[in-house]
């Protein structure tokens, strides 16, 4: 390319010659000048960009490209070694509902090595990329516990290029299973379910409590001062949504409530309720407008 411009800038420069215009107004002159001089002619600059790019921004791009496809590489071999982990982990678990009887520990790291072993597909992505192929994959970091299976895979994956103190790429993978060993009936107290507010500082023992159960009514703004709830008390500003908005028309009420809301969305007049145990009660007390 640089040079088919070299050869053209010449030619321009013989017809200029050719031309009635003088030497100096051309605008190739101090070219054509260093041409009949045989130097190097100035337009080398572009040979220079070429070059540049060639040298610098190319290999750039490639190593780009390349990490680019490392990424799909290692998803390969990932999702390899995740299905292998996964049907490891469930055979494995299983495998741990005849434990139970006879006492004898079954399901451990030799066992999760063979099923692991025989699940790995014996795929090209494992045998090109993971170092040491199947064999370097290994569960050393699995745990069994008394009812879970922790199984976790270590291995390293070749990088596509060389980068110091960077051999290759870590990866881990993990699955946790829960043995087949069945569940214990709770005893006592664990069965019976209360009901919490969120924040709530009492426990209720019926989901139909008054205090769970909230009637919203949209009222005047102007009407509040007449208002009145169930015990009798005014209502005033709720101090949550009054920062917020103010100056509406329409505020809402509860019928055991004592505050008014500007916001329906508000905190303190919506009630997420969460179904506990009674163990798990912790310091809440037991409500009192709920009736056992
Ligand atoms: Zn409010
Ligand atoms: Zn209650």
């Amino acid at each position: 390319m640089a040079v088919f411009l070299t050869e053209k800038e010449k030619k321009k420069y013989k017809i200029y010659k050719k031309g009635s215009l003088p030497e100096s107004n051309n605008i190739l002159s101090h070219q054509a000048e260093a041409c009949r001089r045989q130097e190097t002619p100035p337009c080398l600059w572009l040979e220079g960009s070429f070059t540049l790019e060639a040298a610098v921004i190319l290999p750039v791009m490639a190593l780009f490209f390349v990490m680019i496809l490392m990424f799909f590489r290692v998803m390969q071999v990932q999702m390899d070694v995740q299905k292998a982990l996964d049907d490891t982990g469930r055979k494995l678990a299983v495998m741990a509902a005849q434990e139970g009887e006879d006492h004898e520990k079954i399901v451990g790291m030799a066992a999760a090595n063979v099923l692991f072993k025989k699940n790995i597909k014996k795929s090209d992505n494992i045998n090109h990329y993971v170092v040491n192929k199947v064999a370097g994959i290994n569960l050393l970091k699995s745990k069994f516990t008394e009812d879970k299976i922790y199984l976790v895979a270590s291995y390293g994956v070749k990088m596509p290029v060389w980068l110091p103190g960077k051999p290759y790429l870590k990866i881990r993978q993990h699955v946790i299973c829960r043995k087949w060993t069945g569940w214990v009936e709770d005893n006592g107290n664990m069965e019976i379910w209360v009901y919490v507010a969120e924040k709530g500082s009492v426990y209720h023992t019926s989901r139909e409590c008054t205090y769970l159960k909230l009637s919203i009514s949209a009222v005047n703004y102007t009407d509040i001062k007449n208002k009145r709830n169930k015990y009798g008390e005014k209502y005033r500003e709720c101090e949550v949504c009054a920062e917020k908005i103010k100056g509406k028309n329409t505020v809402f009420i509860t019928d055991q409530g004592n505050r008014f809301h500007y916001d329906l969305n508000c905190g303190g007049i919506k009630r997420t309720i969460y179904m506990i145990r009674l163990s798990e009660v912790g310091n809440r007390k037991k409500c009192s407008r709920c009736e056992t």
